[in-house]
Order: structure tokens, then C-alpha cells, then sequence
């Protein structure tokens, strides 16, 4: 748990009791803070105050006099599609607004001095390959023997992670909503992966959610920003932090051919890995035999890791031998299991059109089930990335609407995932990949992306 001084004897409200809210909420009171807290679920409040919290009382005349913040967490929507409430009357009564990201940098900053060796932040955002990434890089820096933490948008809320150390490495996942609300963010390497849009209502529209993104690098803290530059996005983003921050120094990351670049730069192409430095190769490495982080998607993500940890000063020999014992995450491309020479695939994560069609360039001879809660408007480009794709097993409560978006035949309206998974199941040869890689959220029949992998995972190993 992270306890500081800063905050002793502060009136602090906090919104929103997910994990990252409790943890924040106890790690506060524990550093002398006055802490109430407020969640719309009657339930989940009552359970805070079961832990011993002190519930915000709604029904308070000036409310908002001598509170010193307010702590939005992330699952409360920010300003879309509509404001709530509480954050309304702050923003009336003029208290500030912050999060657990941005309380958690303004601890490192303030701390600081403390250490002999100041401990660092690696941050990571984007559309996809948070996770993977950041989990990768926390993975090569176990092996290199250096002292880290993981956590953020994955794994353990910023107040849960232990007291932060002396040359420790913190490694974190931001996601846009932590991003949108963060007063203060000052990672000493910041990390884009890609962009494609997502989660439109909650910033209202793509500009609002690039601009989620980009305020990781806006804030001219970084010593360091890894950009793939591979979309519009990145290239701007590279631009626009070149000329506003001297200072700093980027890693160009890519998946094209590394031509005429003077610039630090760090590309996979034709299944290598390449490092170039004013011009000239440094290091190289094979990305071929990595079976456990197929595709090029997953090249691009070995790609930021390798320039994360070169940035931090581990040895390219040392960061090669680590990327091969990766056993990469759950629910991302993950291997189920082999019948027949039928290989089943999880790729229960792939909430969107643009993760979905990662999978389907990685594998030849598809069983693709996908659909769920559609979050895009348009599943176009989907239609065009599946070429490989031999049969579509459409699930979710609406599977004629998703399967009409679609476009693909031949296609089954299964709805359900038993149905689909036997169908698909009958009908793969060996050689045939059955691969759920939705481009879709669960919503509609799960509680979460983890919940279909796990159902996904279930059936299967019923068949093998
Ligand atoms: P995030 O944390 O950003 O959601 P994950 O690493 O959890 O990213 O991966 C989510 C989904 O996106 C998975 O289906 C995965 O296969 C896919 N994915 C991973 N890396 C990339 C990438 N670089 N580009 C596009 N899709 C990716």
C-alpha cells in the first residue's frame, strides 16, 4: 500500500468504489486523510462502509466546504456522455479534481529527493497492446534482476503496490479514462502503442479519446517517449513532442522497412527485430520462433518493450533472452489446446474491430467465432481481414444484426458460445484454427472479457 505525508489531515471525497477507489480510499485513511466515499451502487457502498469507510452524506448543506479534492475513479464517466453529479458540484464549488494516477505521480515527484537513486515510471498507453506490453517489459526487467512493480489498468491499483524503492522501476498500464482525470502525469518513459477508436461516449468522440491518449505526452515530464508510428496518430503525436520538448528523446517504433532513418528507431520487419541508431544497425534479433506472442501485432509490442528497457539501460543481449521465455497473458491469442490438429485459440480480449483483425492476419484456415455487444459503428474493415477466414460462428444476443454488419459468408447464427464451440468444433480439419477473437464487448452475456474466456476455455477442454 502507498502511504504518504502529503495528504495527512486533507478532506478528500472519493467517487466511485471499484478496486482502484477501495484501495485509494484505505491507502489515504491510512496516511491521515479525511476520507468519505460515494458509489451510485447502494450495495457497493454499503460494502465500503462495512470496511470501515465513511459514506459522503448526499443530503449535507455546503457539502463541498473545506473538501481539498475530489477522486474520480475510472469506471465513473468523467464529462460523457453525461456528467455526474458529484463531479458537477465540485467543479461549481471549485474543488480540484484528480485521480489515484495523478495523486500517485504527485507522490513520486514530491518524494523524489528522498532517494538516492529515484525510482522510475514506464507508462503505457494506447488502443492495443497496453497490457501485453507493459507486461513484457515488466517480465524483461525481472529477468534483468532489476527491482519492479507492475500495475495500474492491470493487476494491482497504483495504492496497492508496496512503498516504492530506492533504482525501483514502476511499470504502469494507463488507460484513457485514468488519463482523461490525471492532475499531474510524469512518467520518465511514456509509451504509445496505437490508436483506433474506442470508447467514443466517454470522451465525446475520437478527438476526445486521441486527446485522452496524448495527454501522457503532453505533459513535457517525459524523458523518454516510444511511439509506434505506425497510424496518423503516433506520427503526429512523434511530431508534435519533438518540437515542444528539447529535452526529451523519442524511439520511433514501426512495423514498415527501416529506411533513411537517422532518428532512434526500433522496427520489426520481415519477422526481425532491428534497432537502428543514427543510421546504423546496432542490434538485431529474430522474432519468428516467439510462438507464444504470434503475429505482427505482437512483433510491434516486443518492439516498445525492447526500446522501454534499452531506455532504461538493460543490455539488448539480456532483453533477447528475456522475450523468449515470455509466456505471453491470458485471453490475448492465448492457446487453448490441440485436437486433431485443430488448434483452439482465446482471444476473449479482442473487445474491438482492430484487435479482432490482428488475430485474423495472424492465422490461416479460421473457425472464427465472434460478436457480443458491438462497440463500433462499423465493422468493415473486419470483413476485409478475413480472407483466411473459412466459416463465421456469430454469437451474442443479437448475432443477425452483428452478422449483417459483417458482410461474411458462410456464416451461423449460434448466439451462444456451446453452440458455436461444438459447431465449430465439428466442422475444423486439422491444419484449422478455431479462434475466438470476438471484436465485440461481453457485455451482453458476460460479466467481463475474462468471464467469455473462461466459459470460451471451459468448453474446449470438455472436447480435448
Ligand atoms: P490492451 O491492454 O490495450 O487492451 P492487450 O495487450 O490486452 O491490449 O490486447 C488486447 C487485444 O488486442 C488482444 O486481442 C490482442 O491480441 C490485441 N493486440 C495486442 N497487441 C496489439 C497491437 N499492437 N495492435 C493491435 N492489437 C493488439
Amino acid at each position: 500500500m502507498i502511504v504518504s505525508e502529503i495528504y495527512t489531515n486533507q478532506s478528500i471525497v472519493i467517487l466511485g468504489l471499484g478496486r482502484s477507489g477501495i484501495a485509494l480510499a484505505e491507502a489515504l485513511t491510512q496516511s491521515g486523510a479525511k476520507v468519505l466515499v460515494w458509489d451510485d451502487n447502494p450495495d457497493v457502498l454499503l460494502k465500503a462502509c462495512e470496511r470501515g469507510l465513511e459514506a459522503l452524506n448526499r443530503n449535507k448543506k455546503d457539502q463541498w466546504r473545506g473538501v481539498d479534492i475530489l477522486l474520480v475513479s475510472p469506471g465513473v464517466p468523467f464529462l460523457y456522455p453525461k456528467i455526474h453529479n458529484i463531479i458537477l458540484e465540485a467543479s461549481k464549488a471549485q474543488v480540484p479534481i484528480d485521480n489515484d494516477i495523478g495523486m500517485f505521480f504527485n507522490i513520486l515527484e514530491t518524494t523524489k529527493k528522498n532517494f538516492k537513486i529515484p525510482p522510475k515510471v514506464i507508462a503505457v498507453t494506447g488502443s492495443n497492446g497496453k497490457s501485453t506490453t507493459s507486461s513484457l517489459i515488466h517480465h524483461i526487467l525481472i529477468k534483468a534482476g532489476t527491482t519492479v512493480q507492475f500495475g495500474g489498468n492491470i493487476g494491482k491499483a497504483v495504492f496497492e503496490l508496496n512503498p516504492v524503492q530506492n533504482e525501483e522501476v514502476i511499470v504502469l498500464e494507463l488507460s484513457s479514462y485514468q488519463l482523461e482525470v490525471a492532475k499531474r502525469l510524469s512518467p520518465d518513459i511514456a509509451i504509445f502503442t496505437n490508436f483506433s477508436p474506442d470508447h467514443l461516449d466517454r470522451h465525446g468522440g475520437v478527438q476526445g479519446y486521441f486527446s485522452a491518449k496524448k495527454r501522457l505526452f503532453d505533459s513535457g515530464y517525459s524523458n523518454t517517449s516510444i511511439i509506434n508510428i505506425d497510424s496518423k496518430e503516433g506520427l503526429l503525436l512523434l511530431n508534435q513532442n519533438a518540437s515542444s520538448n528539447q529535452d526529451s528523446q523519442s524511439i520511433r517504433v514501426t512495423s514498415g522497412p527501416l529506411t533513411n532513418t537517422k532518428d532512434w528507431t526500433v522496427g520489426c520487419f520481415l519477422d526481425r527485430l532491428v534497432e537502428m541508431k543514427e543510421g546504423k544497425e546496432v542490434f538485431s534479433m529474430p522474432l519468428k520462433s516467439l510462438k507464444n506472442i504470434p503475429g505482427v501485432h505482437n512483433q510491434e509490442n516486443i518492439c516498445l518493450a525492447y526500446a522501454a528497457c534499452k531506455a532504461i539501460g538493460i543490455e539488448s543481449k539480456v532483453i533477447k533472452a528475456a522475450v523468449k521465455s515470455y509466456v505471453g497473458l491470458k485471453h490475448r491469442i492465448q492457446l487453448v489446446g490441440i485436437r486433431h490438429g485443430v488448434k483452439y485459440i482465446n482471444d476473449s480480449k479482442a473487445t474491438n474491430s482492430d484487435s479482432a483483425s490482428v488475430a485474423l492476419k495472424t492465422f490461416k484456415n479460421i473457425h472464427w467465432i465472434c460478436g457480443g455487444e458491438k462497440k463500433e459503428e462499423k465493422l468493415t474493415n473486419l470483413a476485409f481481414n478475413a480472407k483466411f477466414v473459412k466459416k463465421v460462428y456469430v454469437i451474442g444476443e443479437d448475432p443477425t444484426e452483428f452478422a449483417a454488419q459483417l458482410g461474411f459468408d458462410p456464416h451461423e447464427l449460434c448466439g451462444s458460445m456451446e453452440d458455436a464451440v461444438k459447431l465449430a468444433s465439428e466442422e475444423a480439419i486439422p491444419g484449422d484454427i478455431v479462434l475466438l477473437s470476438p471484436a465485440a464487448a461481453s457485455f451482453d452475456q458476460y460479466q467481463n472479457f475474462e468471464k467469455r474466456g473462461e466459459h470460451f476455455i471451459e468448453l474446449v477442454k470438455k472436447i480435448l
